[in-house]
């Protein structure tokens, strides 16, 4: 895939604009290259579709080749569709002895990953935790779990022969209730296919421990298999997550991309070995790296759009200083206390606004209120945002109206535009700026 597409994209680096057509192409290729790493084709369509809406219109960040800028729009698409909810390394281990039981296919790593597991809860956590093995299907595997408990220092539950794995289920809830354990993890037996035996089984035992986290552990290398798999077991058996093992393995992750799109599962952790303790917490950033193979040209244009936004703020202030503070410049320093946490947050961090800081604070502003000074911003006219002594009260009529306000909201606005300005331009009289830029870095 990452070979693919470095030819894709290298061919747009040398076009010089990024045309609607551009983005097409491709995209088209994309879609190709991401059916070849195994993604099924309506996740592959969706996906394309979605980042050609993103594309579309979306400006060129300078010092960057349009190439460069779709790669950074696939990645970040890529990263959206595979984020869940949420924590993904967080178990729901509250109310002990919490049942996290684990299902698929023989062979997918699940008798692994329920000692890396248990390990990572005794270890990170501080956590007792109880392991038993329902693979009453081959004895071998009752054992496997016994000594991986051993190597990690993680109880396991006595070997009794002959017990089916809804007794065995049973017993492991009455030992952990017993033995004061926090966690109890039951490994179930797997089958090479999924059958309906195999997901008879898996429900009964489900029934027994109404467990807290259902994890479907798939292989990552299967691809489009573990979308099926993943599917149906959802549908049988209920998941609440999915484990990716073998990602130490050259997979191209696009199991990981479809089986996020179809079932809506979210991936916890990935396996990336044997060793007990090669075991990660899903970073939906990395796997979209993996996928896309590009994550140097993705840091390189991160690093221009700082650059950028940096440039902005520089020329903002300058303008301030010489007391040309229109409402473009008000909405940039809107926009950019969002991102820094909110109004309160900034004033913390800027010299001299204390006061004002305390003010802010008593007056209850918050987020949702820099929103709605943005929205009254966005409700102006060109000219009016360049020059907010146009607002007569007509004027000011339509603009509250545009952003479902009243007029005292943007009086309000007006006032603190006009307070701002003055405190720039003194300070810019002050201190040629340099107290001021200080604390904007
Ligand atoms: P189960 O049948 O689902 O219980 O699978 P096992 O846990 O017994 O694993 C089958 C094989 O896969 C074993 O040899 C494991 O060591 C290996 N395995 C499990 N997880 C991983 C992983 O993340 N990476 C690699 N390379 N091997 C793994
Ligand atoms: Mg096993």
């Amino acid at each position: 895939l990452s070979e693919r597409l470095s030819g894709v994209f290298d061919r747009l680096t040398k076009q010089g604009a990024l045309s609607e057509e551009d983005v097409k192409t491709a995209l088209r290729e994309v879609r190709v290259a991401l059916l070849e790493a195994d993604v099924s084709l309506p996740v592959a369509r969706d996906f394309v579709k979605a980042v050609q809406d993103k594309a579309t219109g979306q400006a060129v960040t300078k010092s960057v080749t349009p190439g460069q800028q779709v790669v950074k729009i696939v990645h970040d698409a890529l990263v959206d569709t595979l984020r869940g909810e949420g924590d993904p390394g967080a178990l729901k281990i509250d109310n002990p002895p919490a049942p996290i039981l684990m299902v698929g296919l023989q062979g997918s790593g699940k008798t692994t990953t329920t000692a890396k597991l248990a390990k990572r809860l005794k270890e990170r956590d501080g956590k007792r935790v109880l392991m038993a093995s329902l693979d009453t299907n081959r004895p071998a595997a009752m054992e496997q779990l016994a000594i991986l408990g051993n190597q990690i220092g993680v109880d396991t539950l006595p070997i009794v022969k002959g017990e089916d794995p809804v007794a065995i289920a049973k017993r492991a809830k009455t030992q952990a209730s017993l033995g004061g354990y926090d966690v109890y993890m039951l490994d179930t037996a797997g089958r090479l296919h999924i059958d309906q035996e195999l997901i008879a089984q898996a429900a009964a035992v489900r029934d027994v421990a109404n467990p807290r986290e259902t994890l479907l552990v798939v292989d990552g290398l299967t691809g489009q298999d573990a979308v099926n798999v993943a599917t149906e077991f959802d549908a049988k058996i209920g998941v609440t997550g999915v484990v990716l093992t073998r990602m130490d393995g050259d997979g191209r992750g696009g199991a990981a991309l479809s089986m996020r799109a179809v079932t809506g599962k979210p991936i916890r952790f990935v396996g990336l070995g044997e060793k007990m303790d090669a075991i990660e917490t899903f970073e939906p950033d990395r796997i979209a790296g993996r996928i896309l193979g590009m994550g140097d040209i993705v840091a390189l244009v991160e690093k221009a759009q700082e650059t950028i936004e940096a440039e902005q703020a520089e020329k903002m202030m300058k303008r301030m200083m010489k007391g040309q503070f229109n409402m473009n410049d008000l909405r940039m320093q809107l926009e950019q206390m969002l991102k820094m946490g909110g109004m309160e947050g900034m004033m913390s961090m800027m010299p001299g606004m204390g006061k004002m800081a305390k003010q802010v604070e008593q007056a209850g502003f918050d987020d949702s209120i820099l929103k709605r000074q943005i929205a009254l911003i966005q409700s102006m006219t060109k000219k009016e945002r360049a020059n907010p002594a146009l607002l007569q009260a007509s004027r000011k009529k339509r603009i509250a109206a545009g952003a479902g306000m009243e007029v005292s909201d943007l009086n309000k606005l007006l006032k603190m535009h006009r307070q701002m300005g003055d405190m720039m331009k003194k300070m810019g009289k002050m201190g040629k700026g340099g107290m001021l830029k200080q604390a904007m870095k």
